[in-house]
């Protein structure tokens, strides 16, 4: 967490001028998010200066339906400050990787490889799953670069570099190769280098299994608390499809795990254009539909905020995720009239976001709560928390959302 708050103050960032998946020049933005804060910074003590908001800007690119954001902030501000965590020991993540297992064994059946190769391999979770698939298994991320990783399996080996680093050539060139990656896409600046890279070193056999976060999803849960700086593409699945015809590849199967960042799942191979998936399926979505959209979930936001207001009992949070600055940008609550926001990591008890003025607690620090209000902060696992929070029997619990 020692990153040095003064780089903070003058974030460095670029412009992105064209859009990503057909290159054509990027339409003014369709909503505007000046100030967005910075989201996943935790630091020991709470902040006296404003700092760590940029603005944003949401485009969607009507030739081939992509979203993106145009601000792009330097990776390194953005990663190297995070604070870090790692799939097990996030039970949404552990979720959405098992959800991503059954949708690959789905589409693999029993078929074996030679090699499966994990783009984005985080700590091994989901190669583990899969590590009978195969004769060897690679996880490639750069996380894992300074780590003594513990690998499960003698088939299992990793890589600790950046994608762009790495010669392929000697990784899918021979036998049955599955390539897989689980929310990496949206992070990568030019994710249509990274997958004609992939296509120009596969053959006709070689699978591709992917998932990342979709804005069909997106905008059909009302999330736009979704949007923040670290994911910088927003698939739909028609956008998708385009861009991989365009590179001569082809979707051979999809499907939408609404409850894990709306994610789109979807297998791939080298192929004759068929652009077939995105013109039949149901939900195509255009600038007018999310416009409209996001003045629903900012009205939302505004009576939810005039509800905490208007609170006469100490509030407290429920879940320490670590997008909150984005939820309280949109409530335009800072949260300083909380007493805390309360989580069950222990790791996390004492820190403070960033830009927001208030402490994490652990949970199991207050006894009583049945005077107080709580509000669900973590909303990306409402489902799963709200059955908790009842049990602590607080006099009122609070949703920022109206649907779960
Ligand atoms: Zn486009």
């Amino acid at each position: 967490m020692d990153f040095g708050i003064n780089e903070l103050k003058a974030i460095p960032y670029g412009k992105r001028l064209k859009c990503a998946v057909c290159e054509e020049d990027l339409k003014p933005p369709i909503i505007e998010l000046p100030d967005l804060p910075l989201t996943e910074i935790l630091v020991n003590e709470k902040q006296e200066t404003n700092i760590g908001f940029i603005d944003q800007n949401f485009h969607l690119c009507e030739n081939c339906g992509h979203g993106q954001l145009s601000t792009i902030i330097d990776p390194e501000i953005l990663y190297e400050s995070s604070y870090s965590f790692r799939t097990s020991g996030s039970a949404s993540s552990v979720s959405g990787n098992d959800f991503f297992h059954e949708f690959i064994k789905q589409v693999i059946k029993n078929r074996q490889f030679k090699t499966i190769i994990e783009i984005g391999c985080n700590d091994l979770y989901l190669l583990n799953k899969l590590k009978d698939d195969a004769e060897r298994l690679i996880g490639i991320d750069p996380i894992l670069r300074k780590s003594d990783e513990i690998l499960p399996d003698s088939r299992i080996s990793i890589i600790g570099d950046f994608f762009d680093n790495i010669d392929l050539g000697d990784l899918a060139g021979s036998g049955d190769v599955l390539v897989i990656s689980s929310h990496n896409l949206e992070h990568i600046e030019e994710p249509r280098s990274m997958i004609r890279k992939l296509l120009e070193y596969s053959s006709q056999d070689t699978l591709f299994i992917f998932q990342f976060p979709c804005i069909e999803t997106l905008v059909e849960e009302n999330r736009f608390d979704q949007i923040f700086h670290h994911h910088i593409h927003y698939f739909s699945l028609q956008s998708f499809e385009y861009l991989l015809n365009n590179l001569n590849a082809k979707i051979i199967d999809f499907t939408t795990n609404q409850s894990h960042w709306g994610s789109l799942l979807v297998a791939f191979k080298k192929g004759n254009n068929k652009g077939t998936f995105a013109s039949s399926y149901f939900n195509l979505i255009n600038s007018e539909k999310i416009i409209e959209d996001y003045k629903i979930y900012r009205k939302r936001m505004f009576l939810t905020n005039e509800y905490l207001k208007a609170s006469k009992f100490p509030l407290y949070g429920y879940g320490a995720i670590l997008t909150l600055p984005i939820l309280a940008y949109h409530l335009q609550n800072d949260f300083s009239a909380f007493e805390a926001v309360l989580d069950d990591d222990k790791n996390k008890e004492g820190l403070f976001y960033l830009n927001l003025p208030v402490p994490i607690m652990n949970t199991s620090k207050i006894n009583d709560f049945r005077g107080g209000s709580i509000l669900l902060t973590a909303i990306n696992h409402l489902r799963k928390i709200l059955p908790k929070v009842i049990k602590l029997n607080p006099k009122q619990i609070i949703l920022p959302v109206n649907s779960i």
